[in-house]
């Protein structure tokens, strides 16, 4: 393993290299459409032959560690991790009376299910009604999924059924549970339940509590990472999708994939009444651009011709899946206004006497919850052109002296040409990043605008100086836009010459509004995308912005103001960007740590559907890196640009709220977004308009209308489907806590302007005892009072709320309003990957590595070691730790960390902390085996994220600032002005007593979350 062609070879495999013969491997991972998805837990299903389950008899588990080259001898318990500590533990959490655990109760009971991925079906049940469509006039065909749905309820409810998937969970077995050999799927499907009570109970044994026995979000991530490295997704047969940090191939069986759409409930209580006994939000979270990882299908682009895709003629749902034919093939049934609609001739296939079209099959529409439709003229509201890439570029004087305009202008020529490394690839990386037909302009600006002529005619670029900046036109028509690759030789060369050029002029003050308005008005025809850089506070002309955060309105009502903005020059012309279809992504840096207003200008990004990529202590060239992988993620990620969005429901249910970064006109309208991309996601909000009925499922489907990047008018439909239940206890068995944690904390984050950031976290606490305290009372009966249960689904809720409370966004204490404005904003466009590691970072100790970690198994997966928790009793004298929340990455060195490691990691002669160099971004590639299992770890973190790039920051005990950050992150610990886990949760169970004996009095009315 510790051959280097190995490394080499997986790091080519790596998703997202798109290395075509890789790609077509991965494509055998999927079942051609024809085959019944029942047949993914059946060995001879096609599925399975290309992915054979050896992850459990793989000889790499339990063989012996390899620490004969460990890099510290065995350490005595961590002066950290002191008896003292558990001892208070042991106090708080007696006082509160957490249930006590039988000396000698094995562990197992409480990690097995932990993810209880609960089949419909049961075991041994037909797999007719899975065969993932629902077919008309086949039994009670919209009932599929309560078919076989075992009716659970009360006591009842504590044994979950067990199904293949959970029984041959690794996550589940934690511990011992290892087959010799592993069982085919049919074997799985056929192993008796084991005992669980289908709920987390904080346990202590003989008054003593172990901290680590309070639910773990490593632990809750780490099995099914495991898991799905060898396993896909099947989207309709398990109804809870994998926690959102996980990669996964999903298999799209008409209900669409977790990446684009994941539901609270994936049973719904029929009736307002029975939710709010839940306590939890309905709500979807849409992410209808999300990137597909390697092993999966592309999305399916459908073109109906001139006619446009077979719609609903009443409420305009678009075809899909779910929606049933009757009358030989002549009517379509809605499924979500059940209207009986004519199908048109163009359309028309005759049923099979199942009541199936015939043509189903070839029917991407009729197979998949995700798919592409090409729109017709009608769609229009200008004929659709490939993207229009803007850069907008800050000369002034604090950009040219901090090395801000160089580092930029290299991230732009590396976005739009590929950086050196890429250069040798093949004939690609000269033919540019962008798709074809895509054009880039250039602007700069200072105290006035500078356009540039860039026809690949000219030899070198023309400048067109614009000193009107109170009413600015653009001075050119032909040359603004240009092919980037016929013009390459002119881009390449002004974007390398701008720092030297205005390093002569130096002017301090930059005119943005004015540079916006001349930007948008270029844009207009055709609509487009801006990538902007600002390194200081825009002082100059109209628009001038002023330092409104003297650092003194901490919890006063005036720093509700400085989140927010009215001012009206900002707020204008983000609405003509989303009217013209323009959307902006910012890059801002505060070379000196100064204040930007990003309430005001961060406002353009927000309302078109951009996004703010900030660098608070931007040091040149610590940062350059990351800045350069953020262009080229902006330019390259999925985008599409004038785009509206309309969510349908099944009847019974309607939209009650939406949070996100877009424009919303009026409630009911259309949301409008100047550009959307891969990384971006909406959360839409149910309520009741009647009872649902519990025989029918309840679907949901969006509609994102978008133009490519290459031209083309599309919508994006995205098809969900829940099933429905009389009382709320079957709900509970289908929550998916990812989407949970990203509904409320969006909606925390939509009230920052409204309510004080103390309101907001008072009333964070209030929905986890709710939520908590309806399950006590409506589930659990059976438990002793004064025991803490936690609904298995849930376990991990209250740490992800506790991270909530304490990121930068709602943190108690001092925070530069900019960072809070900028978090919040973050928060409403998140996806739920990116949240849930904002919420909880992964931890890695690489100075305790097994010599196979970090390298392929031989399946050719990346073998991840265990993430560690996120406090400091955790760390281990002369550890190393990589520390990432998907926005920044640490890597934290003990002071007494081995010089043979820092030799190992970073080079010889680098034995010495303090002689390693404060500014690296990344690790230097050596030949060394501890060099390649780091970066290749890092390689697997950068793969899975949001969309901010993985560079490398220095966290060297006692030597770093970066060190603040690093005991931020640890969330598990008393920091950020909130209590450590532990002491959460004895609160959290304190007022879950308090409510469920009737006692409780809420500190703050709960009008926050609906
Ligand atoms: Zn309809």
């Amino acid at each position: 393993m510790s051959d280097y062609a190995m490394y080499h070879a997986l790091g080519e495999g790596a998703p997202g290299s798109g290395d075509p013969q890789r790609k077509e491997e991965a494509n055998a991972f999927r079942p051609p459409i024809a085959a019944s998805p029942a047949g993914y837990h059946q060995s001879g299903s096609p599925a399975y032959s290309h992915t054979p389950n050896q992850y459990l008899g793989a000889p790499s588990q339990n063989t012996t560690p390899a620490q004969q080259q460990g890099y510290f001898p065995p350490q005595p318990p961590s002066p950290y991790h002191s008896e003292q500590d558990v001892n208070n533990l042991t106090a708080q959490m007696g006082a509160v009376g957490l249930g006590v655990e039988a000396a000698g109760q094995p562990r197992q009971n409480k990690k097995k299910n932990r993810h209880a991925y609960h089949n419909l079906e049961t075991p041994g049940g037909t797999s007719q009604a899975f065969n993932g469509m629902p077919q008309s006039q086949v039994g009670t065909p919209t009932q599929f999924l309560n078919q076989n749905s075992p009716q659970v309820g009360g006591a009842q409810w504590a044994q979950p059924q067990i199904t293949p998937a959970m029984s041959q969970f690794p996550a589940a077995a934690g511990h011992s549970f290892a087959p010799v050999s592993p069982a085919s799927g049919m074997q799985h499907a056929a192993r008796p339940g084991e005992a669980s009570s289908g709920a987390f109970t904080a346990q202590s044994t003989q008054g003593r509590v172990d901290p680590e026995h309070i639910p773990s979000i490593p632990k809750s991530r780490d099995g099914p990472a495991k898991y799905y490295l060898e396993h896909v997704y099947p989207t309709m047969e398990h109804h809870i999708p994998p926690p959102a940090v996980v990669p996964f191939v999903a298999y799209d069986q008409g209900n669409s994939s977790p990446k684009f759409a994941r539901l609270t409930l994936n049973n719904i209580p029929s009736s307002t009444d029975a939710l709010n006994a839940l306590a939890l939000p309905l709500g979807l979270v849409l992410q209808p651009l999300a990137p597909l990882q390697e092993g999966e299908q592309a999305i399916p682009v459908l073109d109906f011709g001139e006619q446009g895709p077979p719609r609903c003629r009443r409420c305009r749902a678009y075809i899909n899946p779910f929606m049933q034919f009757k009358s030989g093939g002549n009517k379509f049934v809605c499924n979500m206004c059940t209207f009986p609609n004519d199908v048109a001739s163009e359309y028309f296939a005759p049923t099979d006497p199942s009541g199936v079209r015939v043509d189903r099959l070839q029917r991407p529409e009729l197979t998949l919850g995700t798919v592409d439709f090409v729109v017709p003229k009608e769609y229009w509201s200008k004929p659709p052109v490939p993207l229009r890439w803007l850069f907008l570029i800050d000369v002034t004087a604090e950009a040219v002296n901090r090395g801000y305009l160089d580092g930029f202008c290299e991230g732009v020529i590396n976005a739009l040409y590929g950086g050196e490394n890429d250069e040798s690839q093949d004939a690609e990386s000269t033919k540019g990043r962008l798709p074809p037909g895509a054009k880039v302009g250039i602007v700069t600006y200072d105290k006035e605008l500078h356009f540039y002529n860039l026809s690949s005619s000219l030899d070198a670029a023309q400048m067109l100086v614009m000193p009107d900046i109170e009413d600015p036109f653009v001075p050119l028509s032909d040359g603004l836009f240009v092919d980037p690759k016929e013009s390459k030789a002119v881009i390449t060369s002004l974007l390398t010459q701008l720092p030297n050029m205005y390093s002569e002029f130096k002017n301090p003050e930059p005119a943005l509004l004015s540079a916006l308005n001349a930007a948008v008005t270029a844009l207009t025809a055709t609509g487009g995308k801006i990538v902007c850089s600002l390194s200081t506070l825009p002082t100059w002309g109209p628009g001038r912005l002023f330092l409104r955060d003297d650092g003194n309105m901490h919890n006063t009502d005036a720093e509700k103001k400085l989140l927010t903005t009215e001012h009206p020059g900002y707020r204008k012309v983000a609405q003509k960007m989303v009217e013209s279809g323009v959307g902006i992504d910012f890059f801002m840096a505060a070379p000196s740590g100064g204040y930007l207003d990003i309430a005001t200008i961060g406002h353009v990004s927000a309302t078109t559907g951009g996004e703010v990529f900030y660098y608070p202590n931007f040091h040149s060239p610590r940062d350059t890196l990351k800045l350069s992988k953020e262009i080229k993620h902006t330019v390259t990620r999925e985008t599409g640009y004038q785009a509206l969005m309309k969510v349908r429901c099944s009847n019974g249910l309607q939209v009650s709220a939406y949070h996100g970064n877009f424009f919303h006109n009026t409630f009911g309208a259309d949301l409008e977004f100047g550009v959307i991309d891969a990384d971006k996601a909406i959360g839409v909000m149910f309520s009741y308009d009647g009872k649902l009925d519990p025989k029918l499922d309840a679907h949901f489907q969006s509609a994102l209308l978008y133009t490519t990047g290459s031209g083309e008018r599309r919508v994006r439909c995205t098809n969900i489907v829940a099933s429905v239940s009389d009382g709320a206890a079957e709900s509970m068995k289908f929550v998916d806590q990812d989407a949970v944690v990203n509904i409320i904390a969006k909606e925390a984050a939509a009230r920052i302007t409204e309510k004080s950031l103390k309101e907001i976290r008072g009333a964070l606490t209030e929905k986890t005892v709710d939520i908590l305290a309806g399950y006590r009372k409506n589930f659990t009966g059976n438990n002793p009072p004064g025991q803490l249960v936690l609904p298995e689904n849930l376990k991990e809720f209250s740490m992800y709320i506790l991270g909530l409370v304490k990121s930068r966004a709602f943190k108690g204490g001092k925070e530069p309003t900019d960072r809070r404005v900028h978090d919040m904003r973050m928060i409403k466009s998140m996806g739920t990957l990116e949240l849930s590691l904002y919420l909880y970072p992964r931890i890695i100790s690489i100075h305790n590595l097994d010599e196979k970690d970090g390298f392929a198994n031989e399946n050719g997966h990346l073998r991840m070691p265990d993430s560690v928790r996120a406090s400091f009793a955790n760390v281990e004298e002369g550890g190393a730790y990589i520390v990432d929340n998907g926005q920044v990455t640490l890597l934290w060195l003990h002071a007494q960390v081995s010089p043979n490691l820092l030799e190992d990691l970073f080079g010889a002669g680098q034995s010495s902390l303090k002689g390693l160099d404060a500014f690296q971004s990344a690790l230097p590639v050596l030949d060394t085996h501890l060099n390649a299992q780091v970066r290749n770890i890092l390689q697997y973190l950068e793969s899975s994220r949001g969309s901010k790039a993985l560079t490398l920051q220095l966290a060297r005990q006692g030597l770093d600032g970066a060190e603040y950050e690093f005991a931020r992150l640890l969330f598990e610990d008393r920091n950020n002005e909130a209590q450590s886990y532990v002491d959460w949760l004895v609160h959290v169970h304190r007022h879950i007593q308090l409510e469920v004996r009737g006692r409780r009095r809420a500190d703050t009315p709960d009008t926050i979350f609906g």
